[in-house]
């Protein structure tokens, strides 16, 4: 079969974008070639770039933001690079995106806190309210991330996506993976299905919804998983492909207060009541167990545990087992004792919700459980 130009108009047209094609391969060759995060590309001003989605990056630290210190054999120092130089250097992204960057914080994630929660939650709300941004991005450490992005998609109002990237290796390490999460993750954000799935993490090209999403692995590159509820999507460099319909999350309103305090026991054999007990003496208002199995724990700290929810202490039992929901009423009287079962939520996340709840005066076992059934 012969392919033959009509007209000369079309054929000049033809060449034109040949030679525009040709332009743009030397261009990203010349870029790919150079290492991650060299080169400062400027941000984009351009009236065809006017035209793209406009996407806010918030800064806040972590691996993707470290760079190698003299202390040798992979040691770095998180969060050493600024939000501007992170967004200039990724190739490509000026052509998804209409980007401005800002930096929130500058932490290893494990230093992540209740004050920087609250300046993303606030600044992500304004950009949305006011029109300045179609969709954000987070950088952040991969330590905290799932909490970060857990607790967001609780305090957001919003059907613009969210969506927060990380690296398990810091910028100036051999095959840094930052670069090209932070490109899908922009990928993501602009793409049109991500519309009303709220708060997302892209990493390794993977999609997961903050309520699925945990780390699984102190190094690898694909950490990021959802043991119990699956990933949302997959993201090549090109497509961006869910798998999954999107699903209503649930709101609670962001106190003005800080958060309550809320403590995790961690189980374990030959256990006794004292952590139970020192977390009643420190006035926490509730207590998050990562138990055995199905939430299981022994007869010494259950009865201490008792005890805190007759008090009126939100007792949740969780797992410290990585994959599995914890159900009522199991091996363990829920109903009698007072206590929720945190269902698909790892301590953690449990943590998280547990704090907004009892911020927003929901206390009541019966009330907090729904809350727990609530959005997966
Ligand atoms: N400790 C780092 C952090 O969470 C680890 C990482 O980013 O992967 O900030």
């Amino acid at each position: 079969m012969s392919i033959t130009i009509q007209s000369s108009s079309f054929r000049q047209f033809f060449t034109q974008k040949l030679l525009a094609a040709a332009m743009v391969s030397l261009l990203t060759g010349f870029i790919a070639v150079a290492p991650a995060y060299a080169q400062e590309k400027p941000m984009s001003t351009t009236n065809q770039q006017a035209a793209l989605p406009r996407v806010l990056l918030l800064a806040t630290g972590g691996t993707i933001a470290g760079s190698a210190d003299n202390r040798g054999s992979g040691a770095y120092n998180s969060g050493a690079i600024g939000a501007q130089q992170l967004v200039s250097s990724v190739a490509g992204l000026g052509d998804l995106a209409s980007l401005s960057a800002e930096q929130i914080a500058s932490i290893g994630s494990q230093d992540m806190s209740d004050d920087i929660w609250r300046k993303l939650a606030s600044r992500i709300q304004k950009a949305f309210d006011q029109g300045e941004a179609d969709a954000v991005v987070i950088t952040h450490g991969t330590d905290t991330m799932e909490e970060t992005a857990f607790f967001l998609s609780l305090v957001l109002k919003t059907d613009k996506p969210v969506v927060l990237v990380g690296s398990m290796r810091p910028a100036t390490a051999l095959g840094a993976d930052g670069p090209a999460n932070i490109y899908e993750a922009v990928q993501v954000a602009v793409d049109k299905e991500s519309k009303g799935r709220g708060v997302m993490v892209v990493m390794n090209d993977q999609i997961d919804s903050a309520r699925g999403v945990t780390k699984t692995h102190s190094t690898s590159v694909q950490t990021m998983q959802s043991p119990n509820l699956g990933s949302e999507g997959y993201v090549d460099l090109g497509h961006v492909r869910f798998v999954k319909p999107a699903a209503q999350g649930q709101f609670l309103k962001l106190p003005e207060a800080p958060l309550p305090r809320v403590e995790i026991i961690y189980s374990h054999s030959n256990m006794d009541a004292l952590q139970i007990e020192h977390a009643m003496a420190d006035k926490a208002k509730g207590i998050v167990l990562a138990g055995m199995g199905d939430g299981n724990t022994s007869k010494a700290a259950l009865a201490a545990l008792e005890k805190a929810a007759a008090q009126g202490i939100v007792v949740v039992r969780s797992t410290r087992v990585s994959k599995g929901y914890v159900n009522r009423n199991v091996e363990v009287d829920d109903s009698k004792s007072g206590f929720i079962a945190s269902m698909d939520l790892n301590p953690q996340k449990a943590r998280v919700l547990t704090q907004l709840l009892i911020a927003n005066g929901v206390t009541d076992p019966q009330k907090v459980q729904e809350a727990f059934l609530n959005g997966h």
